[in-house]
């Protein structure tokens, strides 16, 4: 069994974790980055079937805070994104939407230049060794760290935590029970013509089983016709758990008014489970081990920092200089 050593184990290639092992990896710490998932990214998920290519996940970020729009220029200089639009019909203008270049995972590939960087890797159990971490990983091997950062959703988290016999202190614990997520059943549906999407090729509706619709060959991700359908969180927490090409189909049958004359030629379907949280914590991230005799042990994610991308940005950061501040 092979055992790697690292200052710090981040569980996560998502945003948050990306973005946190920039800042430690900057700061001189050696850092492994480990993601269950064969892309990078975690929630900003892109697809291709066939010709069609799809961004599945995270549809676009914003930008309000001084380091993240910095941030967001440095990637439109890198080439890794591009102002989408800042308004839709009957919408009046808003922030700026940003869209990732070729895709919404072209930004965390971009991230992920220069780290190391475990994919298709499951931690399966983290414990505690005196005053070091113990990972498991699913393919065998253990990594050892001085640090850890988790960044996978919070019931995740917890359950990771739990199986690890990790004691959490009772006002930590009760933050994290609060905290809740909402799923969304995405489809990604292949058309044989245009849709009848008004430019920038985006719709989001306020009633009924779909809460989202972007025409994927309007934005610039896919070549041929190709829509994401993202049903609501009530439609998607109802039916997560059913046939995902019946639901599916009922979300492509509710979607049909603004397909125009296209029909769908293939179809696939992916649940979020925790697709965004709808109630968070009130702190950036969360130091775990503090006032404990585990070694620093961070939380960070979209559940601390806000409910999307820049949220995840932002609480990677705050996760990062918190763990640089932590004694080990
Ligand atoms: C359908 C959908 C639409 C969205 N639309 C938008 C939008 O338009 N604009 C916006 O700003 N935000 C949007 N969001 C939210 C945005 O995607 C998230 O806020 C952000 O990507 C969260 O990043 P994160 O790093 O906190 O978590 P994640 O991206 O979930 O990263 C966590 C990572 O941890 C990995 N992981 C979990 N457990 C383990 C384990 N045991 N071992 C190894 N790896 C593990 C996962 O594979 C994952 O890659 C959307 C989200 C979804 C799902």
């Amino acid at each position: 069994m092979t055992t790697q050593n690292t200052d710090i184990l981040i569980i996560g290639a998502g945003l948050a974790g990306l973005s946190a092992a920039n800042d430690l990896q900057q700061a001189g710490y050696k850092v492994l980055v480990v993601d269950k998932g064969r892309g990078l990214g975690g929630r900003l998920a892109g697809r291709r079937i066939g010709e069609a290519t799809f961004d599945h996940g995270a549809q676009f970020m914003t930008a309000r805070e001084t380091r993240f729009k910095a941030a967001v220029a440095g990637w439109i200089a890198a080439g890794v994104a591009e102002e989408w639009y800042s308004s839709y019909p009957g919408q009046p203008n808003g922030h700026p939407r940003y869209r990732g270049v070729p895709t919404m995972t072209g930004i965390a590939k971009h991230l992920a230049i220069g780290l190391e960087i475990l994919r298709a890797t499951r931690v399966d159990r983290i414990s505690q060794q005196g005053n070091e971490w113990h990972a498991s990983l699913d393919n065998g091997e253990t990594v050892t760290a001085k640090k850890l950062l988790i960044t996978s959703p919070v019931p995740q988290t917890l359950d990771l935590l739990n199986e690890g016999n990790i004691q959490i202190p009772q006002d930590k614990q009760a933050r994290l029970d609060r905290i809740d997520y909402e799923s969304c059943i995405a489809v990604m549906a292949v058309l044989d013509g245009p849709t009848s999407i008004e430019a920038p090729g985006a719709i989001a509706l306020e009633d009924g089983p779909i809460a989202w619709i972007s025409d994927n060959l309007q934005k610039g991700v896919s070549k041929i016709p190709a829509v994401t359908i993202h049903g609501s969180g009530a439609f998607s927490a109802k039916h997560i758990d059913e046939d995902r090409v019946d639901i599916g189909q009922q979300l492509i049958d509710a979607a049909k008014p603004y397909l125009g004359d296209a029909k769908v030629t293939e179809y696939q379907v992916h649940g979020w489970r925790y697709s965004k949280p709808t109630i968070l914590d009130d702190a950036p991230c969360m130091l775990l081990s503090e006032s404990t005799d585990l070694p620093p042990l961070a939380l960070a994610g979209d559940a601390f920092a806000g409910p999307r991308f820049e949220g995840a940005v932002q609480s990677g950061w705050a996760a990062a200089k918190t763990l640089m501040d932590a004694d080990e």
